[in-house]
């Protein structure tokens, strides 16, 4: 569990003026009902940024809720093809398959009431929900996911939701449908400082996390942060590690939870595991599937570089906590990757394909910390203007004054 925090306690990190204008911008909206509906409470940056957000909305004078759509398997089978296919994958979604996603929708609604001032709905999961009320307050669909180049099918499928929504929220001015009738508006996502996940952590406690995992310390680390997702490219991330193991003898850490609405997880661990063969055995490839906050804040610090393969990241919420940790980043340079890195300022930038390209600077790094120094350094800045959840709060509080007055 999280501990609340008062507003007052960013005020280190941002300064009292942020704080003063958070508290300007709630005035308004004492007492507004709100409720957020997605479909995990972990597992993934919409779960990450909800714990923080809805307590701090519940601060400044919001009444704010969070609600979970729940579902069988099936439906989450469902739901992962179609962020797939948002996200640009081939295929098509079944009338059987559109019909479950539907129904599933249509079963929650008939025991969750709705009869708040706002609803904020996150990701396609819930989407449909809008159908199966009798609308009497503004609707926002809050999409966290890449959407320059989606299945056309599918997106046509969804778009018949989001149509009746009143407003939209992106991560990415890329990511806007284009001549869409439905006001939007553009939200980077962000990371809290103060839970255990971002908190300071000394030499010490770090070490001691690595004892408990039973992670030797004796080579320079490797590591991504992701679920096991194909859009995360853990195997590309084994195919760079090997190359780079060729000059420079190190260790690599896939750590990545399973969440609860990603069926695709353990399939996608076991590609892993094959990938990864007797390096896994040596203990020279850690995979790691438990949710472990300390753990994670652990390995961000304490890695030589991180690296984030992606194919597609509709933001990529690793990275800014990466950057916070002062750690740089060899990234790929797709969707909202670099609205937080740029190359050679914080880390580096390279097309997800270009494998040599990603170990050379992996292993620059390795042979230069001073300069993977730098660049950390100079990442925690743009984190600290652009990234925290404070900015986060006061874009939500914006929004809905605008919706409301
Ligand atoms: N995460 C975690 N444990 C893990 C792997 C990931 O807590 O083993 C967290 C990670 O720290 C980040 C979030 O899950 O806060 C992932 O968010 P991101 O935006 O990077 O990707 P998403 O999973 O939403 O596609």
């Amino acid at each position: 569990m999280r501990i609340a925090r008062t507003l007052e306690e960013y005020a280190p990190h941002v300064g009292e003026k942020v704080i003063a204008e958070i508290y300007e911008h709630a005035r308004k909206l004492y007492g507004t009902k709100i409720v957020h509906i997605n479909s995990t409470y972990q597992g993934g940056g919409v779960a990450e940024m909800l714990l923080s957000l809805v307590p701090l909305m519940n601060y400044v004078g919001l009444e704010a809720e969070w609600r979970i759509i729940s579902g069988r398997t099936e439906f989450f089978n469902v739901t992962k093809r179609i962020h797939n296919c948002l996200q640009g994958e081939s295929g098509e979604l079944t009338p059987e398959e559109q019909e479950l996603h539907i129904r599933t929708n249509e079963t929650f609604s008939e025991y969750t009431k709705i009869e708040h001032d706002a609803v904020i709905v996150h990701d396609p999961q819930p989407a449909p929900l809008i159908r199966f009320y009798k609308k009497r307050q503004p609707w926002i669909w809050r999409c966290h996911i890449d959407l320059s180049n989606p299945n056309t099918q599918v997106w046509s499928y969804l778009k018949q939701f989001i149509l009746r929504y009143d407003r939209l929220i992106f991560s990415h001015e890329k990511y806007q449908p284009k001549n869409f009738p439905v006001k939007n508006y553009i939200i980077r996502p962000a990371i809290d400082p103060l839970i255990p996940k971002n908190q300071p952590l000394s030499d010490q406690e770090i070490e001691k996390l690595f004892k408990e995992f039973e992670i030797p310390t004796d080579k320079p680390i490797i590591a991504q942060v992701s679920r096991f997702d194909k859009w995360k490219d853990p195997e590309g991330v084994i195919d760079i590690f090997k190359q780079v193991k060729k000059e420079i003898d190190c260790r690599l850490i896939l750590i990545g939870s399973m969440a609860s609405d990603d069926p695709e997880g353990w399939q996608i661990y076991e590609n892993v595991l094959k990938k990864a063969g007797s390096l896994i055995e040596n203990r020279e490839i850690i995979l790691i599937t438990i949710q472990h906050d300390l753990l994670v804040n652990a390995i961000q610090r304490k890695a030589n570089v991180i690296i984030q393969k992606s194919l597609r990241e509709g933001f990529g919420l690793t990275v800014t906590e990466t950057l916070w940790k002062g750690r740089p980043v060899v990234a790929s340079n797709v969707g909202g990757i670099p609205l937080q890195v740029k190359d050679g300022v914080n880390g580096f930038l390279l097309d997800p394909y270009d494998y040599t390209g990603f170990s050379e600077k992996i292993i620059y790094l390795l042979r230069h910390p001073e300069t993977a120094t730098r660049l950390g350094k100079a990442g925690k800045e743009i984190v600290r203007e652009h990234f925290l959840i404070t900015r986060l709060l006061k874009d939500y509080l914006k929004l809905l004054n605008d919706v409301f007055y």
